[in-house]
């Protein structure tokens, strides 16, 4: 019955409107809590006493109501792969509602595969284990790297089998259920602006109240610059087009989108994070990681790398791909912004010069840090990325070794490699001169740099991760899971959550992948699972 929240849920175009009420409805039995973060704990104030609660995993797959709660999807559009896909919105996660801490922040709580909603379309509305671990871990592990993302409070099993279809075989499979329970300030995405946009004149309108609702609520600082008359100032020189930030709310928050986006795309390339499905559905307009399908750290580093099967041939999502995907996702946003009327064509322009200029900016600085030197070098950069590529080498490990390199210019030419030794195991004899050749540069670079060993070590070693969710090591948790121990999730999620830090007898999880995490459902994932 259209209006009753229990039982609307028929698939349908949502006209009109930013969300529609919905309960969960994913059927439960005995549900299991497979783990919850202290961290977003935290967050939320949450005694972790409650995590024990009986009632826990029921509230937390939907069985029971969240008190306080007024559950409710999202109606979003997307480009999917460059196409405009139309109305996509929330097809399987639920809001439950907004909490309110002692910090006066406001954090919604999002249950991800908790039943249909009018925006399931073809689907079934359910999330499986598999796909919910992957997403539950790695919302933390981003957030241990230091990167803005979604988060994850905790992941329940259902105690129901969900039909799979199985992309590398053709037969489809039931997994057991799973919910994650997500939490961001906001789960708003460049699509939620673009569906209205993409309506008709009519609903420009409600382009304008999101973007009114959006900068009143999460970017305070914005409507505080444009009441102020002090604050006049232009920026733009020559060459760029001249633009008053000031003097247009919708244009300050344009750049400010752009600009986060940016920053998210040089701290993705900075640790091999290639997030594998860049629709404008997926793009949060606070400059957050959402949602994780497949998704993959490099491992042997390959600019072509993508985890994604359905970007196959193309490979328009893949790692090197990604900082020109954040531009033509920020030119769909700022058009949209601009068929409302709430920004000049200059303004949109604009904005995406800011995205280039900050996205160079950060990366710079990134690989400038990864390296431990001072200034930017951007020979020995891309020399050192071409000799990775040539030789596979593993991404992670060559950075968090390289500190080990000493700025001594003495060193004999046949102990150069010595401490990299661990990373370039399988350079054949004829490869050696070339990364020699870099070794050397790079000692030149450092002794120039004056900055001591240790000192640089250190702080090289605070921003190249020893520890990065691989795609092998979710996949031994899932396998763990999914026979009933959760003991793995549990040890991996404590290892994200510090991946910077020397953890003895956790030596193992930085080792590189085995012969069968190549095999297909372990290092290529489709979509939707
Ligand atoms: P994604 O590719 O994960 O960004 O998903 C694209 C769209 O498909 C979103 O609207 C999702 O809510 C929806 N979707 C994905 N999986 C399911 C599912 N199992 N049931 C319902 N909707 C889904
Ligand atoms: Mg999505
Ligand atoms: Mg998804």
């Amino acid at each position: 019955l259209p209006g009753d929240p229990r039982t609307d849920t028929i698939s349908r175009q949502v006209l009109h409107a930013c969300y529609t009420k919905v309960s969960p409805s994913a059927e439960v039995e005995n549900p299991e809590l497979v783990a919850w973060s202290e961290r977003t704990a935290e967050l939320l104030d949450l005694d972790p006493k409650e995590f024990e609660q009986p009632d826990f995993p029921l509230i937390f797959s939907g069985a029971l109501p969240l008190k306080g709660g007024l559950p409710y999807a999202q109606c979003y559009g997307g480009h999917q792969f460059g196409v405009w896909a139309g109305q996509l919105g929330d097809g399987r996660a639920i809001t439950l509602g907004e909490l309110l801490n002692s910090r006066g922040e406001r954090w919604e709580l999002q249950l991800k595969g908790a039943g249909k909603t009018p925006y399931s379309r073809f689907a079934d509305g359910l999330a499986v284990l598999r796909s919910s671990i992957r997403e539950f871990l790695c919302s933390e592990a981003m957030h241990g790297l230091g990167i803005p993302t979604t988060r994850a409070l905790c992941l329940v099993t259902t105690g129901k089998l969900v039909n799979r279809d199985m992309f590398y075989d053709g037969n489809s499979k039931d997994e057991p259920g799973a919910i994650v329970c997500r939490v961001a300030q906001s789960f708003l995405r460049f699509g939620s602006y673009q569906i209205h946009a993409s309506r008709g004149k009519e609903d420009l309108e409600i382009v304008r109240t999101l973007a009114d609702y959006t900068i009143g609520q999460h970017f305070p600082h914005i409507e505080i610059m444009n009441k102020s008359d002090d604050l006049s100032f232009k920026v733009g020189g020559v060459g760029s087009s001249v633009v008053d930030l000031t003097s247009n709310k919708y244009a300050a928050w344009s750049v400010e989108v752009a600009e986060r986006t940016a920053s998210l795309v040089a701290s993705w390339q900075g640790v091999g994070f290639t997030h594998g499905v860049l629709n404008t559905d997926n793009m949060s307009v606070l400059g957050l990681t959402i949602d994780y399908g497949p998704f993959g750290f490099l491992d042997a580093f390959d600019p072509s790398y993508t985890p994604n099967t359905t970007d196959l041939p193309g490979r328009r999502y893949c790692f090197a791909n990604q900082p020109d995907i954040g531009l033509w996702n920020i030119g769909q946003f700022t058009l949209t912004l601009s068929s409302a009327k709430l920004i000049s064509e200059e303004e949109a322009n604009y904005a995406m010069e800011r995205y280039g200029d900050k996205f160079m900016d950060e990366y710079q600085s990134i690989m400038t840090k990864k390296l431990g030197l001072s200034t930017y070098n951007k020979q020995l950069i891309s020399n050192l990325l071409n000799n990775m590529a040539v030789d596979k080498v593993d991404y992670t490990n060559f950075f968090r070794l390289l500190s080990n390199v000493k700025a001594d210019a003495t060193t004999p030419k046949g102990e150069l490699l010595i401490p990299l030794r661990a990373a370039l195991l399988d350079i054949g004899p004829e490869r050696k001169e070339a990364w020699t050749t870099w070794v050397q540069t790079y000692i030149e670079e450092l002794v120039s740099s004056g900055i001591p060993d240790d000192e640089r070590k250190a702080a090289m070693n605070s921003v190249n991760p020893k520890y990065v969710l691989r795609n092998y090591l979710c996949q031994s948790a899932i396998d763990a899971a999914e026979q009933g121990d959760y003991g793995e999730v549990r040890r991996l999620l404590k290892l994200v959550e510090r991946p910077f830090d020397e953890q003895p007898g956790m030596e193992k999880y930085a080792r590189l992948p085995p012969a069968w995490a190549y095999r297909p459902g372990v290092c290529m994932l489709s979509c939707s699972s």
